[in-house]
């Protein structure tokens, strides 16, 4: 194999399974992390390296910082593109979401078209790119959505995080579009859950499930539909698209879509009564008056509680040939995992 793929978010929840499946097929990995200083944030990558035929290298750069991403990219074969801050707990929309999201695509992307070496990108957008709220496939007369829809209702005001999706997922084709050099692929997953190996991150997934386990839903599960995806079937999805010289444009990834009421019987089925899970779906004209405890505003309540979605992922196993683990492996895998490393605790 030997070949050089330059990983962003190499640390985060989805990058390190990307970055261990790499390894274990015998790639060069250069991994860019924020400050190289931080060795607990991918000491665990190292180990897996040292038992597996690839190579693992720790590079520094940084989203924010133009220009931080050429060094590395010289010499890479292609690079995996999955940094991007997934928080719904921010200050400011624009610096801890938008900039991150937008500029670091740009500057991931500049380093590729500087490189003379880089032959295709893959980039990890999200199904927050394809729509915004539930209600989008109704307001806009569509049975499902497929890969060629874009959001159109996030903004910096509403659904901030999706709407940097979506903005950094339009500025890559946009710079892919100027150039010869190197393909562009995208992955759009749904919800991802499944077990980590990250130590160490923020992401919405692991939040989401500590707080179903720890009680914040007991009262009543909002009635919110997403589509459900396992972390490891993302990571596959990923290294297919780099390996697959015939995949390109976008690509769904979803198993199922359900509600979080659903995904909470799927946790009851499989431990019983061992965790405070929702005891009912919570009625809407209730959340509109404590939505705000769980961060969630009137617009975001009327707009996606109770609307159904369809997402099309025909395209990511067909062209990608992704199998799917079904959702209650995936979730009943993650609280092991969340047992097991004491996050509960
Ligand atoms: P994590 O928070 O676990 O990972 C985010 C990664 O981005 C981390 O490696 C983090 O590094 C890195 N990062 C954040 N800000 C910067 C910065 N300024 N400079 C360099 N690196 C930075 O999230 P996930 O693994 O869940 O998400 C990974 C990607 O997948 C994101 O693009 C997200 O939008 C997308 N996605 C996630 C979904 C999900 O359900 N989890 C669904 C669809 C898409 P550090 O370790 O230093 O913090």
């Amino acid at each position: 194999m030997n070949k050089t793929i330059l990983v962003t978010g190499g640390t985060g929840y989805i990058g390190s399974w990307v970055v261990k499946m790499l390894l274990e097929k015998g790639y060069t990995v250069r991994m860019t992390v924020r400050n190289k200083n931080k060795k607990e944030k991918y000491a665990y990558l190292s180990d897996i390296a040292d038992k597996s035929d690839g190579k693992l290298e720790i590079w520094e750069a940084d989203l924010l910082t133009e220009g931080s991403f050429n060094k590395a990219a010289k010499g890479a074969d292609a690079i995996i593109h999955m940094a991007s801050p997934f928080t719904l707990r921010f200050k400011d929309a624009q610096k801890d979401l938008i900039d991150p999201a937008v500029n670091g695509t740009r500057n991931v992307l500049e380093a590729a078209n500087q490189s003379g070496t880089v032959k295709k990108v893959v980039l990890t957008s999200s199904v927050a790119a394809v729509h915004g709220d539930n209600v989008d496939m109704k307001e806009q007369g569509l049975d499902e959505f497929t890969e060629e829809h874009f959001n159109t209702s996030s903004s910096l005001e509403h659904q901030p995080y999706s709407y940097s999706k979506v903005k950094a997922e339009k500025e890559a084709w946009k710079i892919h579009d100027a150039q010869n050099d190197w393909q562009l692929v995208v992955i759009n997953p749904s919800f991802v859950l499944g077990p980590a190996l990250a130590k160490s991150s923020d992401s919405e997934s692991l939040s989401f499930m500590k707080d179903m386990l720890t009680g914040k839903y007991h009262m009543g599960a909002p009635e919110l539909m997403f589509g459900f995806v396992d972390v490891r079937d993302v990571a596959q999805a990923h290294l297919l698209a780099l390996e697959n010289d015939n995949a390109s444009g976008r690509h769904i990834l979803s198993e199922r879509t359900a509600g979080v009421f659903d995904a909470a019987q799927i946790i009851k089925s499989k431990f019983g009564s061992k965790y405070k899970l929702p005891v009912m779906k919570s009625p809407k004209m209730m959340l509109y008056l404590v939505g705000w405890m769980f961060g969630l505003t009137t617009k975001f309540i009327k707009r996606n509680v109770g609307h159904p979605i369809k997402l099309n992922t025909t395209k990511s196993k067909q062209e990608l040939g992704l199998k799917y683990t079904p959702l209650d492996k995936t979730i009943e895998d993650m609280v092991l995992q969340m047992q097991q490393d004491n996050i509960l605790a």
